[in-house]
């Protein structure tokens, strides 16, 4: 069965995909679009987000587009492209309200005004919120207007395996196996934009869904595109021990402590200007210093801190932060009301991603791409909370447009052309995975991947570490190649699917680590044991991962774009 052509196809259905499907259909009449998701889109991990989007949308609040870029340069200690973050601060401004009038339901002050709380390493109030489950209200506001176009054609639950291109290196569709029938089909299209999401899998300890495994980052990577600033892995720093389920930033944006186990609030020490409201990574390791000090709790899931919560009162924690509340009596027995919550720092973001410019193009002609999987980059080296959120809007916006100019100056790719890149697809995942009499387990191989990455990648490295996960990756790309799938049935196959999800982990896990060794000096999250300081004069530049068959990656880079913000002590 022929799957019809797109003008564009998109590969994702969270934010950042919906997004893009809406500005391409409204950009154009005429433009079709094929969006195709792993997973139902409401289950897309988009719907997770709960403390809320940074615009600046309230005039009392002594804020500025300029204050808001700021705070996010400083924020990336100073790796984030100027030119970037200062489009991305004017248009999420008009994005969350236009977010507002197809239907999200922002919280609201007592006056009317849509209300905003405090976030880490933001200068003033500037996070829209609808109460604690912010993503899920966004993505339910994207998805039913999605819904008003009938140009836009859903595959749900197809998942994505390749990226196709042309003879002359251009994006001409996507293969795809319908998880239903187990088919794989082409999907041609004269563009693709890939909001694939992160891939937080690669670590064990994460607040991120199953499903981010890196899939879009890999398929681009393999495609030739570089993945950049790929050694920057943000650690939240409060996840609930054993799980890693999230505790929103938010809780601590109203007002929360964290307390080590001599009862102090211990960021005193670290963050005095802002304590528990610095950024991810500041915070994240001043809780790894109190844990040498001998100053934390021990579980049975290891060590942890006191998110308190108390002293906020059951009517503000109800009516602000109330998914906290549900999370902490369902998951850990407690109610924050009475008891404090057991925290610890849990991998949480990627700042890095598909290398592309301002307007999601990645250096393949016809390929963009935005979300999480994009690193545009307004991030740089730590991502300032509730930074995201915009972000998918923002670029998934202009994404979308500009892969409707790219699509009108194109020919659709004839489907005969994209047949035998599909039988090929089809006997490398048949000899790759169902028909090679492996002998590897998937859940070993991901767990032995796991390991490594906590020991050489976590929120301290160091040379040594590095070295030892940079030589074990290519150990277990060697194992995956012996891979059993038992699971040959052809409807869900889940087995099949989980299997080509670790063959994305093992790819981007590499350019996390790659990345890393090279990067002699710390910055943001990337915390450098051998090499304590911030180094400008050699480090103040992104990094390029290209993929390199049967080698390591082959690491470039590229220079920041500076406007006005010289780079300065970072320091709160
Ligand atoms: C628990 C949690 C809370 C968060 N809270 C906040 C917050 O309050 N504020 C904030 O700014 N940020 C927050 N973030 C971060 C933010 O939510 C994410 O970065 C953002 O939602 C990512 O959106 P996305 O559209 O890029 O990707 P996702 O929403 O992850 O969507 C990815 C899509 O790609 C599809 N896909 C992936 N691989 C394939 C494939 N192989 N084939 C087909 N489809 C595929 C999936 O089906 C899915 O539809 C939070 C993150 C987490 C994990």
């Amino acid at each position: 069965m022929n799957v019809p052509e797109h003008d564009i196809v998109i590969v994702g259905g969270g934010g950042a995909g919906l997004r893009a499907a809406i500005a391409a259909v409204q950009a154009d009449e005429n433009i079709s679009v094929g969006l195709v998701s792993k997973v139902y889109p409401m289950r897309s991990h988009t719907v997770s987000a709960e403390g809320g989007a940074a615009g600046v949308v309230r005039d009392d609040k002594d804020d500025s587009l300029d204050l808001h870029a700021f705070d996010t340069i400083k924020g990336s200690d100073f790796l984030a492209d100027q030119d970037v973050v200062e489009a991305f601060v004017k248009e999420a401004r008009d994005e969350l309200i236009q977010l507002e009038h197809w239907g999200c339901p922002w919280s609201r002050d007592e006056d009317g005004r849509i209300s905003v709380r405090a976030f880490g390493g933001m200068s003033t109030e500037r996070t829209l919120y609808a109460a604690d489950k912010t993503g899920f209200h966004m993505l339910h506001a994207l998805f039913q207007t999605s819904l008003q176009f009938d140009r836009i054609e859903r595959y749900d639950e197809w998942y994505v395996t390749k990226l196709l291109l042309d003879d002359n290196g251009a994006a001409c569709g996507v293969a795809a196996i319908n998880v239903r029938s187990g088919v794989l089909h082409a999907i041609p299209a004269k563009a693709v934009i890939v909001c694939t999401g992160g891939g937080g899998r690669i670590f064990p300890f994460t607040t991120n869904a199953a499903i981010k495994t890196g899939d879009g980052m890999s398929m681009a990577y393999r495609a030739g595109c570089p993945l950049k600033d790929m050694e920057f892995v943000q650690y939240h720093p409060t996840g609930l021990p054993g799980t890693g389920i999230l505790m929103t930033e938010a809780s601590r944006g109203e007002g929360g402590y964290l307390i080590n186990n001599k009862g102090d609030r211990y960021l005193s020490e670290y963050l005095p200007g802002k304590m528990e409201l610095g950024p991810r990574d500041m915070v994240s390791r001043a809780f790894v210093h109190e844990e040498k000090a001998g100053n934390v709790f021990e579980g049975p899931y290891g060590t942890y801190v006191h998110l308190d919560l108390r002293h906020l009162g059951e009517n503000k924690i109800d009516e602000k932060i109330p998914f906290v509340r549900e999370l902490t009596k369902n998951y850990v027995g407690i109610d924050p009301v009475y008891e404090p919550v057991p925290v610890r720092p849990v991998v949480h973001y990627m700042m890095g991603g598909i290398h592309t410019d301002i307007n999601g193009a990645t250096p393949i002609p016809g390929l963009y791409s935005a979300g999480e999987t994009a690193c545009a980059t307004i991030n740089g080296a730590n991502r300032l909370g509730s930074n995201s959120l915009s972000e998918l809007l923002v670029f998934g916006a202009r994404s979308g447009q500009h892969a409707v100019q790219y699509a009108n100056e194109t020919k659709m790719p004839p489907y005969s052309s994209l047949e035998h890149m599909v039988v090929d697809e089809e006997q490398r995942i048949e000899n790759q995975l169902l028909k090679n009499n492996g002998t590897e387990r998937i859940a070993d191989i991901r767990s032995d991947l796991h390991k490594t990455m906590d020991r050489g990648a976590g929120i301290y490295r160091e040379e040594e570490s590095l070295k030892a996960t940079c030589a074990e990756i290519p150990k277990l790309k060697e194992r995956y190649k012996r891979v059993k799938v038992e699971d040959t049935s052809s409807v869900f196959n889940t087995e099949l699917t989980a299997a080509l999800e670790l063959g994305s982990l093992l790819d981007i896990a590499e350019t996390v680590a790659n990345s890393a060794l090279l990067r002699k000096e710390s910055r943001g999250s990337h915390s450098r044991s051998d090499y304590e300081e911030r180094d400008d004069k050699n480090f103040l530049k992104h990094s390029l991962a290209y993929h390199n068959e049967g080698g390591d990656p082959r690491i470039d880079y590229l220079d920041v774009v500076i406007t006005k913000w010289q780079p300065d002590e970072r320091k709160y």
